[in-house]
């Protein structure tokens, strides 16, 4: 039987859909909405691209979005101190400073300017704290990893009792997401397993994944061969491998392609996720709902 495509794009409109009239239902009820201020150094294309994404997204949900540009040669004190103004701002939930940034700046330094409670990406240590306690310590989880929980939930995938590899340790994706999957209480439970470079023997550990995440950044990592017929494969890797002419706008685009191999999972797992149009597409779902999340606490205090 085929492998069920778990399809980024569409949990991403139900999500969307569903922070967009939850935020109109609290305008009415109390002449309030969300605050997020995108805060964006330099002109980086990349990040450019991301940040205008994310201010449509908040602009579609109804919240209160403010855009900060600032040049590529501001200081990092003016970049605190622009932080340090939005900390102040009770109209503003959620801080979000595109990363990366210039290299004159110490990122973990403006990481640990954000007032933890406004912190929507989920990155400073108080939260990673809150995230490694679980249960109703957890605040703002990390976008992907959380992306990632939510897509399981959404298509039915149980994780209570499973085995789940994770290939990958990093901050942004493996740890984080690995905590979240073996913490006690719902979409979690399960066993987890964290492989790296350092990992003697990878294919072993993936051969008995009920879920297996591929987060390595390493296109074509994981062999056809090292999958469980029926297995749940989350392939987070995004990898350039080259350039093509797109069909739609006639301008050059990345090819993308993820740690997995797609076409020939599709006879083996039971479950897969595409590259593009799976992970990718949740990421900024979650950072509408860390916002979202973050207005209600200040609601309710
Ligand atoms: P990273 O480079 O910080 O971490 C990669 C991890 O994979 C490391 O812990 C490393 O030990 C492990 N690894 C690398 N090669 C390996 C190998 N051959 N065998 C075993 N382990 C290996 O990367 P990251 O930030 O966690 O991102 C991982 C991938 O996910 C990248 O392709 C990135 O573009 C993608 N990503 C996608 C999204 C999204 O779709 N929203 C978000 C974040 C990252």
């Amino acid at each position: 039987m085929q492998a069920q495509i778990i399809n980024g794009l569409e949990i991403r409109k139900a999500i969307l859909e569903e922070i967009k009239a939850e935020t109109a239902e609290y305008k009415t009820k109390t002449g309030k909405v969300p605050g997020l201020v995108t805060i964006l150094v330099g002109e980086n294309p990349a990040s450019v691209s991301y940040v205008t994404l994310k201010v449509k997204t908040a602009l579609e949900m109804g919240f209160n979005e403010v855009q900060v540009n600032l040049p590529e040669s501001c200081t990092e004190q003016e970049l605190l101190d622009t932080v340090e103004k939005y900390n102040r701002d009770d109209s503003i939930h959620g801080i979000l400073v595109q990363l990366p940034l210039p290299k004159h700046i110490d990122e973990n330094k403006v990481i640990y300017a954000i007032d933890p409670d406004k912190d929507v990406d989920g990155f400073h240590p108080v939260n990673i704290g809150r995230l490694l306690l679980g249960g109703k310590h957890t605040k703002y989880p990390p976008c992907t990893p959380a992306g990632i929980v939510e897509m399981l939930s959404r298509a039915g995938v149980g994780t209570e009792g499973k085995e789940v590899v994770i290939v990958g340790r990093s901050n942004l994706v493996g740890k984080p997401l690995a905590n979240m999957l073996c913490a006690k209480g719902k979409n979690a439970n399960a066993t987890v397993t964290i492989c790296h470079t350092g990992t003697k023997d990878l294919a072993s550990h993936c051969k008995r994944a009920d879920i297996l995440v591929a987060a390595a950044g390493c296109p074509g990592l994981i062999k056809p061969e090292w999958v469980k017929p029926g297995a749940c494969v989350i392939d987070v890797g995004v990898n350039r491998v080259g350039e093509k002419i797109s069909e739609k706008t006639g301008k050059k685009v990345a090819i993308l392609k993820g740690d997995t191999d797609f076409d020939a999972l599709l006879d083996i797992a039971g479950y897969i996720t595409p590259v593009p149009g799976g992970v990718g597409p949740m990421t900024i779902a979650m950072l509408m709902k860390n916002t979202l999340n973050a207005f209600k606490y200040t609601m309710e205090k």
